[in-house]
């Protein structure tokens, strides 16, 4: 099968690329349902993983239906480690980066569509940027004892004159929902209202590994690097996912650089700097060195706050839509999740409100049951979420699981995710994992495209209501 597989792969990909990133592959081991490859390096390990593992494992399905995950590890043999923060990509790498396509989502989530282009207008250069999504500025941000100090430290970045460096660099790390990014895009959006700093980036981890690998292919990597060498503040979303040895190389250099020159540098992730295993020591203890602050969850009187100015924008945008003070207040004291449980609570009772009007507080406790304390207590398996979602659309659980792009498949795939994300405290990656070995990006971007349709398309919410009932009766 292995054999198969790579003639498959070189047929894909073209011999060229093959060889330069699954030349040196090799075959592991292999289980009922768990094939492990190795390769030689680390930064092909994450090449790999992060760009062909969906290929590979679609791939292995076609040969072996009960395969469900294909793992790449790193051999390290008994050759000796390199060394770290030096440990760039070698010759061959570089230059196999350079022909690779990237086949990294542009831009790396759905903010794309709406965004305004910011950075390229600002810039004479054209200097690049994940997209910034209007919503999240500070006007928009809701001030509360959890989140307090990060909010006075993220001001005073975003109003303090090019020179004015206070907390360098400000690390900020929170759970997923709790308001980093929005937190960091609102210090982007505000410093980038100042002309005295107008070289402001918002780049997202993986963003920047994108665009990096991007400019590598088309030998332009040197005015990339100096580009970004030369801006004012630099802010960097999910932390967690910069990966791959060159990348993380550079990114050193680049804070490095920053820091030196006193430019002020903010990075968001999911945990604190010294949990941050896969980073790059030097990169970690360049982190370590500046503020770190924990955001957690917002109190009742915040997601109250955050509730009613969520209501306020939506009637501005539609003078009928109302929920009452009494849901209002009960869902603020029941939803006690992250902001995004919150922001999903409120969209389904605005998408109900409308053909269900007067909504009684038993009824919101019904609609809302998978999102209140109780829900997660139940512990809701994401097999089960795939069993269910497979069997009301009638396709299998491999087709679900595979690569097949089908419109029947992907859509009740799609929906599977999303509920994954839903209903269970499951991470993204894990959930990607858990759905064929697909990378994180692919579980968000299905995960922002139905809660897109969901609050336009009555069917489907209909539908998703019934299958979380379902999924919650199995639990
Ligand atoms: P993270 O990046 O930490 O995962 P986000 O910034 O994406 O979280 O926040 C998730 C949602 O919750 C967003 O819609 C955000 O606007 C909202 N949110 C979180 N905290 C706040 C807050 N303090 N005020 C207003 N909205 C918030
Ligand atoms: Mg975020």
């Amino acid at each position: 099968i292995f054999e198969r597989v790579k003639s498959k792969l070189k047929a894909k990909l073209g011999s060229e690329v093959y060889s330069s990133w699954f030349g040196r592959l090799k075959l592991d081991e292999t289980s009922k349902s768990i094939v492990r490859l190795s390769v030689p390096t680390a930064f092909l390990r994450s090449w790999i993983n992060n760009h062909y593992s969906d290929m590979i494992a679609g791939l292995w399905r076609e040969e072996d239906e009960q395969v469900l995950k294909v793992e790449i590890v790193f051999r390290s043999a008994s050759r000796a480690v390199r060394p770290v923060c030096d440990a760039e990509a070698t010759p061959r790498e570089t230059r196999a980066l350079a022909r690779d396509k990237p086949v990294f989502p542009v831009g790396n989530t759905v903010q794309d569509k709406k965004a305004p282009a910011h950075f390229a207008d600002r810039s004479q250069n054209s200097v690049f940027g994940s997209p910034l999504d209007p919503r999240y500025t500070f006007d928009t941000f809701v001030d509360g004892t959890p989140n307090r100090v990060a909010l006075a430290a993220a001001r005073t970045i975003a109003d303090a004159g090019a020179s004015a460096v206070r907390f360098n660099p400000l690390f900020i790390h929170a759970s997923v929902g709790l308001g980093k990014t929005h937190l960091l895009q609102a210090i982007a959006a505000e410093a980038l209202k100042r002309p005295e700093r107008a070289r402001v980036v918002y780049l997202t981890a993986e963003y920047f590994m994108w665009r990096f690998a991007t400019a590598i292919r088309d030998n332009n990597a040197l005015s990339f690097k100096e580009q970004l060498r030369d801006i004012d503040l630099l802010i960097i979303d999910d932390m967690q996912f910069l990966q791959g040895k060159s990348i993380q190389h550079e990114f050193c250099h680049l804070i490095n650089t920053l820091l030196d020159s006193a430019k002020q540098v903010v990075v968001a992730a999911d945990r604190p700097p010294s949990e941050l295993e896969s980073l790059d020591p030097r990169v970690r203890s360049r982190l370590q060195g500046g503020v770190a602050l924990e955001m957690i969850s917002p109190d009742y009187a915040m997601r109250l706050e955050i509730l009613k100015r969520r209501l306020v924008a939506a009637q501005a945008e539609d003078h009928s839509l109302d929920i009452s003070p009494e849901i209002l207040d009960h869902v603020a004291q029941s939803v006690t999740g992250s902001g995004r449980e919150l922001e999903g609570a409120f969209n389904q009772l605005l998408f109900r409100q409308t053909f269900e009007p007067n909504l009684s507080v038993d009824r919101v406790d019904e609609l809302l049951s998978h999102l209140m304390r109780g829900g997660e207590a139940k512990r809701i398996r994401i097999e089960e979420i795939q069993r269910i979602v497979a069997r009301h659309y009638n396709v299998s659980k491999q087709d679900l699981l595979s690569n097949r792009r089908t419109r029947t498949i992907v859509k009740p795939r799609q929906i599977a995710m999303y509920l994954a994300k839903m209903l269970t405290p499951r991470s993204l990656p894990e959930i990607g994992r858990r759905f064929g070995g697909r990378d994180h990006t692919t579980v968000l971007h299905a995960v922002r495209k139905i809660e897109d349709i969901v609050g336009k398309d009555q069917k489907l919410s209909q539908e998703l209501e019934l299958l979380k009932r379902l999924i919650n009766d199995q639990a």
